[in-house]
């Protein structure tokens, strides 16, 4: 650190991402990446005539990428605001509604913890059952904000709508922060009960589902007040968040709903095939209802597993945290990836038995 760094961010830790490395020799299966390429009408959004406009800014209301979102989830384009990623969504939203402090859970998603240190903002940490489920009841009255990942993040574990509405209804004057980055792989979202619930805020990522992590789109669903306050904030920060080609392939992306939902469900065919392969060969885990499996082996411990499999060029996630410690993420790639799994840690198994 230098002897200029402001010192109020001592303490502050870093998100750490999974690995990107630059060989690509590796079966990557560790950041919750598609295996498959963007839509037909994405790829033909990168001509020539649309880069040379690169030169000017593009329309900071992303208003036509409103639109098209708020089309396809059947509200208004004032319910409806796109950002550079769901991980800005989500910092926004932090600074926005947590102003009594935010609670979630021990085990989730990484960012929260780094946002809320970087906003100093207090914070509440609400363990999950034994078996990594979040009981509603434990989010009730909290006197803060909330914010959830539905699913999870690493469990891969989906709470319903009534369960959702639980939460809302039992914290009427705080914002509750549903997190939909993995709910396309065969969940139901919650934006419809934006029409409901002045006090529900749903954020989703084009990253997953639609296959388009590089392009960094992500958005919040709320009533036309919630979104107004997160504007305030974004303009006061970063109106040029979705860069040009970003616009333009986050709305073909959106007109190419079929052939995403064609990926997502090979992606969750491959992933109920993944699970009962690993199964066989001694490995227990979560109900994930996401693009990943969050598996732990009987006598092997996650962190051989982890480096093992990074010896033969696949990269799977393991967080060095006492509760997880036993479970590796596995993002669901394609099929011949899938299978690949499967043999070398068949391998891997055999030489530990
Ligand atoms: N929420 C959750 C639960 C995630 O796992 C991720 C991906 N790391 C994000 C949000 C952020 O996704 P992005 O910024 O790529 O939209």
């Amino acid at each position: 650190m230098s002897r200029f760094m402001n010192r109020k961010y001592d303490a502050l830790k870093p998100y750490v991402p999974g690995e990107i490395p630059q060989d690509t020799g590796f079966i990557k299966l560790n950041t919750n990446e598609s295996p498959y390429a963007p839509s037909e009408g994405v790829l033909n959004c990168f001509t020539r005539e649309n880069a040379a406009l690169l030169r000017l800014y593009e329309d900071p209301t992303n208003r036509a990428l409103n639109q098209a979102i708020a089309g396809y989830y059947k509200v208004q384009p004032e319910n409806i605001m796109a950002t550079g990623g769901s991980d800005e969504t989500i910092e926004l939203a932090m600074m926005a509604f947590a102003q009594d402090g935010i609670a979630y859970p021990d085990e989730t998603y990484g960012f929260y913890q780094v946002f809320t240190n970087l906003h100093q903002i207090p914070t509440t940490i609400i363990p999950l059952r034994e078996d990594f489920s979040l009981n509603p009841d434990d989010y009730s009255n909290t006197g803060t904000a909330i914010i959830f990942a539905n699913p999870n993040a690493p469990t891969g574990l989906y709470l319903d709508r009534s369960q959702v509405r639980k939460i809302l209804e039992s914290n009427p004057d705080h914002v509750v922060i549903v997190d939909e980055a993995y709910v396309d792989f065969g969940n139901e979202s919650m934006i419809p009960l934006i029409k409901e619930y002045d006090n529900l805020l749903v954020i989703q990522t084009f990253s997953k589902s639609r296959n388009l992590a590089g392009a960094r789109i992500g958005f919040a669903a709320g009533n036309a007040e919630l979104i107004q306050d997160l504007e305030k904030l974004r303009n006061s920060r970063n109106p040029y968040d979705v860069t040009r080609m970003s616009q333009l392939a986050g709305i073909a992306a959106i007109q190419d709903a079929a052939y995403y939902r064609s990926c997502c469900e090979r992606i969750i065919i491959t992933r109920e095939w993944t699970r009962r392969a690993l199964r066989e060969l001694g490995f227990h885990g979560t109900d994930s209802h996401s693009n990943f499996l969050f598996e732990a082996h009987a006598t092997i411990p996650g962190d051989v597993i982890q480096a093992k499999l990074k010896e033969h060029k696949i990269l799977v996630r393991y967080f060095n945290r006492e509760r997880i410690k036993d479970y590796n993420r596995i993002t669901i790639g394609t099929e011949e990836d899938m299978k690949q799994l499967v043999s070398v840690l068949k391998e891997i198994c055999n030489e530990n038995s």
